[in-house]
Formats: structure tokens, sequence, C-alpha cells
């Protein structure tokens, strides 16, 4: 048998139960073995292969999840910043079109490349091509929800629901597949109440665009989509930003995990949520970029940093303190992964190391270190990046791929969508 890895992180600054301790980590295989206080002592005797390192006071935090987005995407970053979003959608949808298995490979390991670098363990994604997004996530190293985007408008429904159906013998311990109904201006209520039953029956996630923007606002409610029976599956609604304490209401009758996105909302001009609302009504929130498209990175500290001073402009009062500490184990939950979002033992050993001797953190104490990730350091200040126990980033580098490569065929495919070669 081949013997566990035994990894050990020794005297770093630890985000327990929203603060932070001193102390060691002791991490055998996929696993956190031991959190244990002060320095390590290696008193165990033991022969077994062990991978040291002193971090000198960084900080361990779980691994940040970011809870919606569209990887691929990233190849469409910059494609029009301020266009009106039919011709925005033109664009995108003209290149879209040519899209394959393989860009789609590509372009997830460099979405990934972003996230891990940014201190992201576990993703939720709405695209198509999930077996390349599978492979890709697989190889990669991180953990992911995928969610195959699903739109009946132009008679196709059928066909992307029964693909997005054999699509979820791909779910696995680290990749998980779901269902993503697009939003209800793009799903007809009928398709909606058949992708609910589907749901249902296989007991897998749903994910939807909801109330993004004031024309959708004018559309509907979200009491018009009762009926249709998508709250009644394991649902996790996006964006809800023009919503009526109605819709609050209805959030929280059927425990909808939300994943907010404000500064996707913020630059396609579409408001800023409710938060404090949110959480005073005790809603499941965590904090997705959406696609690189419209944010135009896939950075959550950004939309940490963003919300904690806008909520200010649009006098929202709530406490960004806790809706930071409480989104690593929400956002891990909302995506269907149990046993992660926490330093904790037992817990798996999905974790974000922040370089906390950078100048922007002085003075470096325990107590000041929430705000200073929030208000003064960014996600530049990532030092590793961990996922199963195994490094997926560390120290500008990303152990588990070639990162030439996917660069190299990122760019070819690039030069592809946009007719250069
Ligand atoms: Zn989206």
């Amino acid at each position: 048998m081949e013997e566990m890895k035994i990894t050990v992180l020794d005297n770093a600054c630890i985000f327990r139960d929203g603060k932070f301790h001193y102390g060691h980590l002791i991490i055998a295989g996929k696993y956190i073995e031991k959190v244990g206080s002060g320095s390590f002592e290696n008193d165990s005797g033991s022969s077994e292969e062990m991978e040291y390192h002193d971090l000198n006071g960084k900080m361990i935090l779980p691994g940040f999840a970011n809870t919606h987005t569209h990887s691929p995407m990233v190849v469409f970053r910059g494609l029009e910043d301020f266009a009106p979003l039919s011709k925005w959608l033109r664009k995108v949808l003209k290149r879209e079109a040519k899209l394959n298995s393989d860009s789609v490979y590509w372009f997830t390991l460099l979405a990934q490349m972003e996230m891990a670098s940014k201190g992201i363990t576990t993703f939720g994604d709405m695209y198509f091509h999930l077996d390349s997004m599978a492979k890709a996530v697989n190889e990669f190293g991180m953990k992911a929800l995928l969610t195959r985007g699903l739109v009946d408008m132009d008679g196709n429904g059928r066909n992307r629901l029964m693909e997005n159906l054999r699509e979820l013998s791909l779910s696995g311990d680290r990749v998980r597949i779901g269902l993503g109904p697009h939003a209800p201006y793009t799903c007809s209520k009928e398709y909606l109440e058949e992708i609910s039953n589907i749901a249902k029956s296989e007991g897998v996630k749903v994910m939807i665009h909801l109330l993004e923007s004031p024309e959708e606002r004018e559309d509907y409610t979200l009491r018009d989509l009762v009926e249709t029976g998508i709250f009644e599956t394991d649902l996790i609604g996006v964006h809800l930003v023009q919503v009526d304490e109605d819709d609050l209401r209805i959030l929280k009758d059927y425990d909808v995990g939300i994943a907010l996105c404000p500064v996707s909302n913020a630059k396609l001009w579409n408001g800023f949520p409710p938060v404090d609302r949110m959480m005073n009504m005790g809603l499941k929130l965590s904090v997705g970029t959406d696609g690189a498209a419209s944010n135009n990175s896939l950075d959550v500290w950004k939309e940490f940093n963003y919300m904690a001073l806008v909520a200010r402009i649009v006098n929202e009062k709530f406490d960004v303190y806790a809706l930071f500490s409480e989104s690593f184990e929400n956002g891990a939950r909302i995506l269907g992964f149990e046993d992660t979002g926490k330093i904790e033992e037992g817990y798996r050993a999905d974790l974000t190391i922040v370089d906390s001797g950078k100048v922007s953190y002085f003075p470096n104490v325990p107590d000041r270190l929430i705000s200073h990730i929030l208000f003064s350091g960014n996600s530049g200040d990532v030092f590793a990046t961990m996922v199963d126990g195994v490094w997926i980033y560390y120290d500008g580098n990303f152990p588990t791929v070639d990162e030439n490569e996917i660069k190299r065929n990122a760019l070819k495919e690039f030069e592809r969508l946009e007719g250069w070669v």
C-alpha cells in the first residue's frame, strides 16, 4: 500500500470561526488531520514522507468558493465593455457558435489558473461541453459544480436537456453535474417544470439566473415561478438584484442558495443587491464573479471589497466581516460539497495561503487581518492554493499542469474564434 503523504504547514495565522489564531496544520492525504496551536513539534518519530513548510506567519484561510461563473468565457474578456446588451450578445453568440470541445477544454484550464492564483478552490459553472470541462477540472485539481446552460426559446430545449442528462454520469468526487436553466426569460414555464421534475427525481442541483436586470423585474416575479416547481429543487439562484420583499420571502421559505455577483451587476448597469436585508433574513449567501465577459476577472476578493464600499453609497448596512467569514462554508454547501469550506479536523485540505508579510498588511496583528484582506490587500497576495492536500498554485506556479501549453493552446483557439487563422 502506498504511504499517505503528510504535509505540515507550520507557523501560520489560521482563520477559524471568524478569527485568526497562531498555529499549525497537519494534512494527511486529502484531509486536515490536526489543527494545532503554537509551532509544530515532530515527536511522532514517524518515518513517513513529510512535506514541511514554515509559513513564517502567513495566513491560512479555507479555499474561496466562486459560486457562479462561466469559465470558458475568459476568451470573451474585454470584447465589448460599453456596448448595449444586444450588441454585446450578438458578438458573443457569433463566437460561441464556433466553440468546440477543444476550445472549451483549454479555456476552462485557463480560467482555473486564474481562479487558483486568487485562492479559489471550488467553483460553480453554467456552460456547455461539460465533458471537456469535467476533464479540465479533474486534470487541474479544483472542485466544481458544472451545469449545462439550458434554453428552449429556439426550439432546441429538449436536445440540450438530454445532453445535460447524459452528462450527469460525469459526476465524481471533485466534479458534480447539475442542471442549468439559463433564466426565466430564456426558458418557458413548461421547460422549467420539466427541468424541476428531473432535478428532483435525479437529486441534482439546479442553477438559474434570477431577477438580474430592471427589465427582468417588469417581466416576472419569483411568485410567478413557484408553480413550475423550481423552488422545490436544490436551487442556486444567481444575481437576485431586483428583488422585493415577496421575492426575498420566497427565497427564505424555499431555502434557496444565493450567488451574488455584484461586480458583474455593476458593470452591466443592473444595480446592487439588498445585501443587508438578505443577511438579516438569514438567507444562504455566497459570492460569485459571473463570467469574465461581464466582470471582467474571476476574482472574489474584488467582489468583497466592492460590496463593502458600495454598500455605504447605497446605504446598505450589512456586516461585510460576517458575509466574508460565512462565505467559505456557505459557498461550498451551496455547490454541494459537504466536507470543505472550514479549517477543521476531518475536513478536506482545501486551503488558501495569503502572504500577510506584505507591507499592506502592517500592522500584521490577528484582529486586524480581516480588515486588511477586505480593504487593504488584494488577490495578488495569495501565495498558494491547495485542494485535497495537493498544491494547485504555489508561489506563482501551477504544479498540476503545463502553464505554457495551456496559454499556447488557448491563444490558438482565440485566434480561430476571431477568424485570424
Ligand atoms: Zn451568469
